[in-house]
């Protein structure tokens, strides 16, 4: 098998990102395209006066030998830290530190350093949709929301969650359908910033009451600004139920649960955000790895093909560069 010239990549979060340095180390030329301003999907942070908040990807872990061994380069580059926080479970029986010692990882000084300096060498269209792929003699040509035109490319790599996948799918009924098997659940996240630290020794918590899933200090994270920063994600079940709440009545509604779920009084607020995921991960683990249509060569990668984790989108990624390459 050739290997192929140029290869566009739809989606710049974390599977699109690893499938494109794979694929860059390879010599392959690459190119992509995400619908965002800013860059690493849900690896999203929010950078605002009153501090920043990484209100996607909170951490990461490593356990498969070959992300283990990449997330030591990008440590090694100071992109990203290791974090310790004073980590507690929280349930209805009270609140425990916990016994959980995996090694945590955050971007460093927020997510999204990550993601920036994976991808400095690499040419990103940012603010561009893509609505269709369409395969000609010559290649694949991509047109975007606005009806531009980009390509040819040699191949396609497709690196959204799977429901956006599904439409760009369509040159690939057997990808398109696998991709429409896969739920993805909702989440809300909000930021919030207080005037004055919070009277708890709790820096991050799993939550297993109420409509809290995880609640964390976002300032105890490494190279964070000293504002008293929080970041407190729902349930997917609470985010299902209140999908068209208004962003500050989810605000409120959390907040208040913050405040049950520490027994403590919130200090005064200087700002809250709510953010509503509505992909936030897919619903069940899959063992894809990725989706490949050699002879049409479309190519599906994302973190809903393997595990709903950091760790998964890159590992899906890799398996899709390995498919374009003709390395299975
Ligand atoms: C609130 C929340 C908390 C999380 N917490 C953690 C955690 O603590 N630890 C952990 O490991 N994981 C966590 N995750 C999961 C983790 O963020 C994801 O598994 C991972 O970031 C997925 O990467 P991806 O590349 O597969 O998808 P994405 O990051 O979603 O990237 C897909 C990209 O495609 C773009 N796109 C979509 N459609 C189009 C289109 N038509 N044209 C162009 N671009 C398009 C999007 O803008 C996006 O940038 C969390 C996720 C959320 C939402």
């Amino acid at each position: 098998m050739s290997l192929p010239t140029s290869v566009a990549i739809i989606g710049a979060g974390m599977a699109g990102i690893s499938a494109a340095r794979q694929l860059k180390e390879a010599g392959v030329a690459v190119e992509l395209f995400d619908k965002s301003r800013g860059t690493g999907g849900r690896m999203s942070s929010k950078r605002t006066d009153h501090g920043e908040f990484d209100i996607g990807t909170q951490y990461f872990t490593a356990r498969h030998g070959a992300f283990r061994a990449e997330v030591e380069r990008w440590h090694a580059s100071g992109w990203v830290d290791t974090w310790q926080p004073n980590l507690y479970r929280i349930d209805e029986q009270g609140m425990q530190p916990s016994t959980d010692e995996q090694h945590r990882y955050v971007g460093s000084p927020r997510m999204t350093a990550l993601s920036r300096a994976l991808l400095e060498d690499l040419p990103l269209h940012n603010s561009v949709r893509i609505t269709a792929l369409d395969k000609h003699e010559q290649g694949w040509l991509l047109t975007d929301a606005d009806g531009n035109h980009y390509g040819p490319f040699d191949r396609v790599v497709v690196a959204t969650p799977a429901p956006q996948a599904v439409p760009l799918l369509s040159a690939a009924p057997q990808l398109a359908k696998a991709a429409e098997q896969i739920g993805m659940e909702p989440g809300w996240a909000v930021s919030v910033s207080f005037a004055t630290p919070l009277n708890t020794p709790v820096e991050a918590a799993f939550v297993r009451t109420g409509p809290l899933d995880w609640i964390c200090a976002n300032h105890s994270k490494p190279g964070r600004s000293a504002a008293c920063t929080w970041v407190l994600q729902s349930t997917p079940q609470w985010a299902a139920a209140h999908l068209e709440t208004p962003p500050a009545k989810v605000a409120d509604l959390l907040l208040e649960a913050l405040g049950e779920t520490l027994h403590t009084a919130l200090p005064a607020t200087t700002l809250v955000h709510a953010h509503r995921w509505l992909y936030a991960r897919p619903a069940e683990d899959s063992e894809w790895g990725a989706l490949a249509a050699p002879d049409l060569g479309l190519y599906v990668c994302g973190d809903w093909c393997l595990a709903g984790r950091l760790e998964g989108a890159w590992l899906s990624g890799r398996h899709a560069a390995h498919a374009v390459l003709g390395q299975h």
